[in-house]
């Protein structure tokens, strides 16, 4: 038997309810802060990861879907969305038409990461992109966005993490000191953390591993290094989230894996996951445009992944999902062999009239008695039944059960529409 490619999942009709939540969720607040939505091909450039991912990062390093199509063309399935967001901003001039540019973007994923609980190969991530404007009241808007989103899905043990990371002249310097200082300790450090060293120093604070930590413990902060102008504009971010009540911790610590950040940084971590906690991330980006081709515009977003999302709201038991119904089955209460092929068609469209008019119906396709089709009408907890085919059919009739209060009465068969619509 073929099965999903390990890593992918299929989400099935009865998770589609949870997805449909979450999405109109996204929308919502999304709409509500002027965002517009965004869609970008799957698969990219290679080189534009590379680029403005950074040849570094685990991502370009050995989690892409990287192949040479039948042109020999170096192609990539999309591992994030802001490199690509980016890509179509330059491509087709969306600076030239307003001086913000306010997207956002839901879409799968691609990485080849261990699967586990809350990783996959095959992900979805939410986000969203503010490029044109530097100001940290957008950093704190991202923050926001996200922080909204999640409490609207009714999630409670989470955590919002912020840091600063400098521009990048400041964070070089910054490095320098932090090599310095780990240079002498380099034989006690873990092989990843020491490889880590020369080539994504930062990195090294993202290691579980209790010796790093240890050694990390009398580390100098990058926070310490920032300019006077830099940590102002992190207390403007600081003091917006205050102001809308949002709790936040400040983790100096947080590096975030992408080369691209400057400034302001953040994610918001779920207590209710397990290990993989981080439920999104993000953080300003002024010199991603520039790196890609384009001229110097500040731009900052985050992304978030849906299935840890579901997941946390699942462990939360947070969500309040609409009851799946349909508005009405119609059950044909005469299997009378003579008559039962007439009494199909007539069923068959009156299906068909009340689907035309937006009233969500089904009924039995096969010769069912009428205990079964009633069983059926249960399950699919319809909200109305119809009887068809006892003695009021001959004047057109047909008799209406409304399946919540149990009240039944006959109309005219013509009229259904009218009295369904009229109860919607
Ligand atoms: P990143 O782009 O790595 O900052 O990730 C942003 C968010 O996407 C994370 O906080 C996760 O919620 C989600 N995410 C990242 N990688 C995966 C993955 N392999 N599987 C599921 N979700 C992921």
């Amino acid at each position: 038997m073929i099965k999903a490619v390990t890593g992918t999942k299929d989400i099935l009709p009865d998770e589609i309810p949870a997805w449909k939540v979450v999405e109109e969720t996204i929308e919502r607040v999304f709409r509500n802060f002027n965002y517009k939505e965004i869609r970008t091909p799957v698969f990219e450039e290679t080189s534009l990861f590379a680029r403005g991912i950074g040849e570094e990062t685990d991502i370009v390093g050995k989690e892409m879907y990287s192949f040479t199509d039948r042109s020999e063309n170096n192609i990539t399935l999309k591992p994030e969305m802001t490199a690509s967001v980016v890509r179509a901003f330059i491509e087709h001039s969306l600076g030239k038409q307003q001086s913000l540019s306010k997207l956002y973007y839901v879409s799968p994923m691609f990485r080849q990461e261990r699967p586990q609980a809350g990783r996959l190969r095959q992900f979805h991530q939410f986000g969203a992109e503010a490029i044109g404007k530097y100001t940290p009241l957008l950093d704190a808007e991202m923050i926001e966005m996200a922080y909204m989103i999640l409490k609207k899905l009714g999630l409670n043990n989470i955590i919002v993490k912020i840091n600063s990371l400098g521009t990048p002249d400041v964070r070089d310097k910054y490095k320098f000191h932090l090599k310095k200082y780990l240079q002498d300790k380099k034989e006690l450090l873990s092989e990843d953390s020491k490889r880590r060293l020369d080539s994504n120093i930062l990195r090294i604070f993202d290691s579980k591993i209790e010796i790093d930590q240890q050694i990390l413990k009398d580390a100098p902060l990058l926070l310490d290094f920032l300019p006077e102008e830099s940590k102002k504009d992190f207390e403007i971010v600081k003091s917006h989230l205050t102001r809308v009540k949002i709790p936040f911790e400040v983790d100096p610590t947080l590096v975030r894996g992408l080369d691209y950040y400057t400034l302001t940084t953040f994610e918001i971590v779920s207590e209710s996951v397990g290990s993989q906690s981080a439920l999104c991330g993000g953080g300003r980006y002024d010199y991603l445009v520039q790196q890609l081709g384009g001229k110097f515009t500040p731009g900052v977003g985050f992304a978030a992944g849906i299935e840890r999302i579901l997941l946390a709201c699942e462990n939360e038991k947070s969500l309040n999902l609409p009851a799946d119904s349909i508005d009405i089955y119609l059950i044909r209460v005469n299997n009378d062999l003579n008559r039962i092929d007439e009494l199909k068609l007539i069923v068959a469209d009156l299906a068909s009239r009340l689907r035309s008019n937006d009233i969500s119906c089904d009924y039995d396709y096969s010769d069912r008695s009428l205990k079964a089709q009633m069983r059926e009408a249960n399950r699919l907890k319809a909200k109305y039944v119809l009887f068809i085919g006892g003695d009021e059919y001959k004047d057109g009739k047909a008799n209406l059960k409304n399946m919540e209060s149990g009240e039944q009465k006959v109309i005219q068969l013509n009229e259904l529409n009218e009295s369904l619509i009229s109860q919607k």
